[in-house]
């Protein structure tokens, strides 16, 4: 089976020359492990962080060794209690056809429910880190106003339609095409939205806001989060989810330069992880199919078909070319 290497480290933008697809041989699943067919696998933003040589929250991928990341696939071969051949699984080995896990590290999935691939975005990482996020980190309250950069991304457009469900008195989102606005306005009920590249974000949400924002879902930082602050209420809230503007900085990037606002208007910036918050996985899955089932909550994918697609994938991402979650779908014969 073929799978995706990183063989340089990228300067800047990541290049194809810093990846490889290689062939690897597939072998029978040891004792306690399956051996999984992906189907999908997903690209994220943070995967950006792990290509550099840092200390993080998740270790560095290593050169010349597969890439990991969330995937879905169907269990082939079986060597454990519990799970059986034609299993649809979740799992965290990625970025290649052929996975070979331990069975606690898969985590059955019902495609009965949903799309398998949802459980890669509206109903799986992202879906949490939005629900996670607004609810928990944000502290987020019936008649909050509410801004959310990235709307129209995974994270972002589910916080946008979550904050509606739950009586936002306004929800506004940015986004980086004039058809991504669109969207969030006349499909996804948000009260206002503006093409980030249209012109100064801080008049944009001025504008937006009139009212000014009781919380901010960041998903971009800089500029984002400078206007944010000037829109800030009175115990405005944030939550520093992302910062994909400057992911691909080689230089470092300049702070808010309104940050002294936080002291009179007692502003909270709260980062996040979504691993912390897996204590809410059930209630979340259980409030969010209800809302897939009635047609409340909306969401899109954009699929790149074939392994062979990978880098194309992750390079797109970065750059906006999806609508709601990038996900990379294996030909399925
Ligand atoms: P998205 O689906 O939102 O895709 C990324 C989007 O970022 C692109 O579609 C693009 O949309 C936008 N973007 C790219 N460059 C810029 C820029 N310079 N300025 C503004 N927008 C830009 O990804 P996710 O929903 O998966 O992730 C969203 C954010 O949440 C990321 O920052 C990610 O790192 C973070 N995250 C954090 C987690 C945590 O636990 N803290 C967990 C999951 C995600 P556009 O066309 O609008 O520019």
């Amino acid at each position: 089976g073929r799978e995706w290497h990183l063989v340089a480290r990228p300067q800047g933008w990541p290049e194809a020359s810093d990846f490889a697809l290689r062939e690897a041989p597939v072998n029978e699943p040891g004792q306690g492990r399956v051996l999984v067919r992906n189907l999908y696998f997903s690209v994220d933003p943070y995967m950006r962080g792990r290509m550099n040589d840092v200390k993080s929250y998740t270790p560095p991928f290593q050169l010349d060794r597969p890439m990991d990341g969330g995937a879905v696939g169907e269990v082939i071969a079986s060597n454990a209690d519990g799970i059986a051949v034609g299993d649809h699984v979740l799992h965290g080995k990625g970025w290649r056809e052929y996975a070979e896990v331990p069975a606690e590290h898969a985590v059955k999935v019902d495609a009965s429910i949903a799309p398998l691939s949802a459980y890669l975005g509206v109903l799986g990482m992202t879906g949490l880190t939005a629900y996670a996020g607004l609810f928990e980190v944000a502290s987020f309250k019936e008649g909050d106003a509410v801004f959310v950069s990235g709307a129209a991304g995974a994270v972002g457009s589910q916080v946008g339609q979550m904050a509606k469900l739950k009586g936002a008195s306004r929800v506004i989102g940015s986004a980086g095409s004039d058809e991504k606005v669109k969207l969030l306005t006349e499909e996804y009920g948000f009260d206002a939205a503006f093409n980030y590249k249209n012109g100064p974000v801080k008049d944009q949400l001025a504008e937006a806001a009139p009212d000014g924002i009781d919380v901010y879902f960041d998903n971009v930082g800089g500029e984002h989060l400078e206007a944010a602050i000037s829109s800030f209420n009175v115990h405005g809230r944030a939550t520093i989810c992302g910062m994909i503007a400057q992911y691909n900085s080689t230089e470092p990037t300049p702070a808010p330069r309104n940050l002294a606002l936080v002291i009179g208007k007692r502003l909270r910036l709260q980062g996040m992880l979504v691993g912390d918050h897996s204590a809410l996985q059930p209630q979340f899955v259980d409030e969010v199919a209800g809302w897939l089932s009635s047609g409340a909550l909306q969401y899109r994918e954009t699929k790149v078909e074939g392994i062979e697609k990978g880098f194309d994938a992750f390079l797109g991402l970065l750059r906006g070319e999806n609508t709601g979650k990038m996900i990379v779908s294996l030909d399925a014969d």
